[in-house]
């Protein structure tokens, strides 16, 4: 092609046709109308393209590579005949069209907000906003002809509800007639400083009322959850994580980080002595019943690293199950927690508020030893979720907050617990009512979006966010150095604000804001109106004593020694080079001080340790870094969660009069990465539930929901990290370091493509092996329900060796996405869970993989003395395999995905 040097350019602008017509042809509810020259003078589009960059929304084709804007460029000839690029003809005519795709526009307004010449508008969708009367608006109907559709029905980020009454319904009571001197810009009055969280012996030192709320890494880009991180280190405030765990290169700054333990359970769970704590996220805000997902494409391979699952399968976050989140299992919950994590991290619970018991259930978390309790209430954003969910989150943080309050100080709880409300609290105002309702700290999550670029388009949950927030491959248009000084900078006002009305309020601390309850509610709500509506509400609630609270685990390691030093010291006389035998004598020595002795004991060199006459101790193992523990006995629950690289071995007792089984409780072996557990009896419910690497022999059988969301595999870059120099390193020194390794980040991401720059991440997933259990089932029972539910890696192995008809119960690999379970004996379809197909098959490689692990069982538990049934039926089928593994291995099925189509080994 060759350019002519009097070539003119026309420039138009012109808008696609609608696909669908009649009541179907909805629109967006937005839009985008560019102005030319002749509209408006000066202002005209010059066709630059920035828009075309910037807009990034395209529901019909998310693959298109384009949003709403495309630029199209045709050639003409002299005789005015179209000529394309490349074909040799002269051209003397340029046309340029900037294509419109209205119905794609979704009001983020970037594109308005980079237009050099301001020639975008966004405006109201006059097609979708004039339908219906004021019962039955627009919103209603045209969802109606969207489910018609059968279009989503999924949105994100504040749909369902209105403008927050918070705004027009309170008011803080009007400031005192001050003495002139109560000045909280020079004067000591209405400090909000010099906070902790957390009242107990842990506690995390903060200089803000207004934290960060939860949002996980995938959820946000690389660069907002950077920009957030940095700003919680500036401000000098907890960081949470969310569910997506936290990326390598932002493990500098583990001590400002509180991980989030969701149903979900993603992660390698490693390094954490470096963190600042763990939150137990007890449901799944507006996914109630349904539980959370993030879809296959999301789950992209640095996602996969990071959560420690297999790469572009769908994630499930279940709906949390009894077993995990019961009332009766609080305590328990925060005593493995307290043994792994010691006495120094802050352990606490997210709770939703939209249950009529919700003031009982803060009462039990209290008790059972969290140190904070985040309310989550409604008028809060959320992540992707069902419409008709996002309607029914939970009530309103005022009431939640003073229900809480009040009924921790009616049981003289108060002053164990620490309250973070969040869900609608939008600026300074919001976050002092909330305070004086009873909370210790408010949380702000959409407010530092805004200063991140977030309009409130609610397309969050699309992957597509134009400013870079919730979609990772433009996560590049957000600079962390500089956003997170931005909201630093905002934070900064709000907490000065609130000082101001503390001031006002005559009060001087932190500790007199804290359910002062120095407003009045004037709104119509009848709920509000019964509990702070009717006249004067009590301002102050009568106080109640602290109660001494007894229970083993307030205590830390330090008392506990203290009070049992002779005890203590008469066990650890046993350490022999580096091993400890301890008799714990049944009932002589109870779980949490077996785990400070265990721990006294590593601390003076030991690695090995044999525990004999062990009657069902729990938090066995748990937090104790050793190379190898041998148990003589019964196991009790959570032992050995979160254990990492110690080799476990659980044999019967036989010592008196009644032999004691080597079995094992509820809830044993979660969230680890052992080298191997091998238990010579049978295990109860979620035995290894959340496993991330590994090898788990059981003898016999399994109960309920074992292997539960089992993890694909420990990523050499999770054993390779070094960043024991950030334990106690200054703000500077973390924040260097973030901004040196995104620097590195951005200067590989700006030379790729995104789906280029991913492959760095695949490569580090390779040399990862996934986990493996065996079971071998016992004459007693099968394996319980549930077997592998949700599973997202790993192999569940189970060999029969007792021949059982009915080796397995129902839902087996219910909503598993990936990893695989092989099953000898018969299982019937019906047996098989949601979402998963039974091969009847195996290729060759994966016998060779179950002879590896048949010969290792058999060898493992050969000689064990189990009991004489089991062991005459193991020597049988040891014997059968060696006569004959063919006919073995042919009795075996495989379990896999549906999605999963590769008939290939797994290990
Ligand atoms: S950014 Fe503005 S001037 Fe540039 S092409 Fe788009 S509408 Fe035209
Ligand atoms: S950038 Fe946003 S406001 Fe602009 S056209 Fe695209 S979706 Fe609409
Ligand atoms: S984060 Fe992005 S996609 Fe989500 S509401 Fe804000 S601007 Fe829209």
């Amino acid at each position: 092609m060759t350019v002519n040097k009097d070539i003119v350019i026309q420039r138009s602008i012109r808008y696609t046709e609608p696909d669908e017509k009649g009541i179907f042809a909805q629109g967006a509810k937005y839009w985008v109308k560019v102005t030319d020259d002749i509209e408006e003078p000066g202002r005209g589009c010059v066709h630059c393209s920035t828009c075309v960059e910037s807009c990034t929304h395209n529901i019909k084709q998310p693959a298109a590579g384009h949003g709403v804007f495309t630029m199209e460029e045709r050639f003409y000839n002299d005789e005015g005949h179209r000529v394309s690029p490349g074909s040799g003809d002269s051209v003397s005519l340029m046309e340029k069209i900037l294509w419109i795709n209205p119905d794609e526009c979704c009001n983020c307004k970037r594109c308005v907000k980079m237009c050099p010449q301001r020639s975008i508008k966004v405006y109201e969708n006059p097609d979708y906003h004039d339908i219906g009367v004021t019962l039955t608006g627009h919103e209603q109907i045209n969802n109606i002809i969207a489910r018609a559709g059968g279009k989503s029905t999924i949105s994100s980020a504040h749909l369902g509800r209105g403008q927050s009454k918070m705004y027009t319904d309170w008011l803080i009571d009007a400031a005192e007639i001050l003495s002139p001197t109560r000045d909280h810009m020079n004067e000591y009055a209405g400090q909000l400083r010099g906070m902790t969280l957390g009242k107990r012996a842990a506690r995390f030192k903060v200089d803000t009322p207004i934290f960060d709320v939860h949002q996980s890494y995938g959820s946000n880009s690389h660069e907002a959850v950077l920009s957030r991180m940095m700003a919680c280190v500036k401000l000098g405030r907890p960081f949470f994580t969310g569910e997506g765990f936290v990326h390598p290169d932002m493990m500098a700054a583990a001590s400002h980080c509180i991980l989030q333990f969701g149903s979900g359970g993603f992660g390698p769970w490693v390094e954490l002595d470096k963190f600042a704590g763990i939150s137990m996220k007890y449901g799944q805000d507006a996914k109630k019943g349904k539980g959370g997902r993030l879809q296959d494409k999301k789950n992209d391979y640095e996602i996969a690293l990071l959560r420690c699952v297999e790469a572009l399968r769908h994630l499930s976050s279940p709906n949390p199950q009894h077993l995990q989140y019961s009332i009766e299992e609080l305590p328990m919950r925060v005593e493995s927690l307290r043994a792994l994590l010691g006495d120094d991290k802050l352990i606490g619970a997210d709770v939703y508020g939209t249950a009529w018991n919700f003031a009982e259930i803060c009462v039990a978390i209290a008790k059972a030893g969290f140190e904070y309790i985040t309310i989550k209430a409604g008028d809060g954003s959320t992540g992707a979720a069902h419409m008709v969910d996002l309607q029914n989150r939970g009530l309103n943080i005022i009431y939640l907050t003073h229900m809480a309050d009040m009924a921790l100080r009616a049981e003289g709880l108060r002053e164990h617990v620490s309250l973070i409300s969040e869900g609608g609290v939008m600026d300074s105002f919001h976050a002092m009512l909330t305070m004086l309702a009873g909370a210790d700290f408010v949380g702000m999550g959409m407010r530092t979006l805004h200063v991140l670029g977030c309009t409130l388009c609610q397309r969050c949950h699309t992957g597509q966010c134009a400013w870079g927030i919730t979609s990772r491959p433009y996560g590049q248009r957000i600079d962390p150095a500089t956003s997170s000084d931005n909201i630093a900078r905002m934070i900064k006002t709000f907490h000065d604000d609130m000082e101001g009305m503390a001031a006002g309020l005559g009060m001087s601390n932190h500790a007199d804001v804290i359910g002062a309850r120095r407003f009045r509610y004037h709104g119509s709500d009848p709920l509000l109106f019964e509990t702070f509506g009717r006249g004067e509400h009590a301002k102050q609630v009568p106080h109640v004593q602290m109660k001494e609270r007894e229970k083993k685990i307030f205590k830390s390691r330090t008392v506990s020694y203290a009070q049992n030093k002779d005890v203590f010291e008469r066990v650890l006389t046993g350490i022999d080079g580096d091993s400890l035998k301890i008799d714990v004598g049944f009932d002589k020595i109870e779980s949490m001080h077996l785990n400070h002795i265990m721990k006294e004991a590593v601390d003076r060199g030991v690695k090995k340790f044999f525990l004999d006459n062990v009657m069902g101790q729990r938090c066995l193992g748990t937090g104790i870094k050793c190379d190898e523990i041998t148990v003589r006995g019964l196991v009790g629950n959570h032992s050995f969660a979160f254990l990492r690289d110690v080799k476990v071995n659980v044999i019967p007792n036989h010592s008196t009069i009644t032999t004691v089984p080597a079995n094992a409780q509820v809830g044993v072996a979660n969230t680890s990465n052992p080298t191997e557990i091998n238990i010579s009896g049978e295990v109860s419910d979620l035995f290894a539930a959340y496993a991330i690497s590994g090898t788990f022999r059981v003898a016999k059988s399994g109960g309920v929901r074992n292997l539960l969301l089992m993890k694909a595999g420990l990523p050499d870059e999770w054993k390779n990290l070094n960043v024991d120099r950030f334990k106690s390193a200054g703000k500077d020194d973390i924040l260097k370091e973030l901004v040196k390794k995104y620097q590195s980040r951005r200067a590989k991401r700006v030379k790729a493509s995104w789906q280029d720059f991913l492959k760095q991440f695949e490569l580090k997933l390779v040399n990862r092996k996934a986990p493996v259990a065996v079971y071998g089932l016992g004459h007693e029972k099968g394996m319980g329900d549930y077997f592998m539910e949700y599973a997202q890696g790993g192999i569940g192995i189970i060999l029969n060796v007792v021949n059982r008809i009915d080796p397995i119960g129902y839902y087996v690999c219910s909503g598993m996405t990936a990893g695989a379970a092989y099953i000898r004996g018969p299982v019937t379809d019906a047996q098989l869970g949601k979402g998963v197909r039974k091969i009847e098959y195996l290729t060759p490689d994966d016998k060779l993989f179950l002879k590896g692990h048949i010969e290792r069982f058999i060898s493992e538990f050969m000689d064990k003395d189990i009991d004489k049934a089991y062991d005459d039926s193991l020597k049988e089928f040891a014997k059968n395999f060696t006569d004959n593994p063919g006919q073995i291995l042919a009795d075996f099925c495989k379990i896999i995905p549906i999605s999963s189509l590769s008939t290939t080994s797994n290990e």
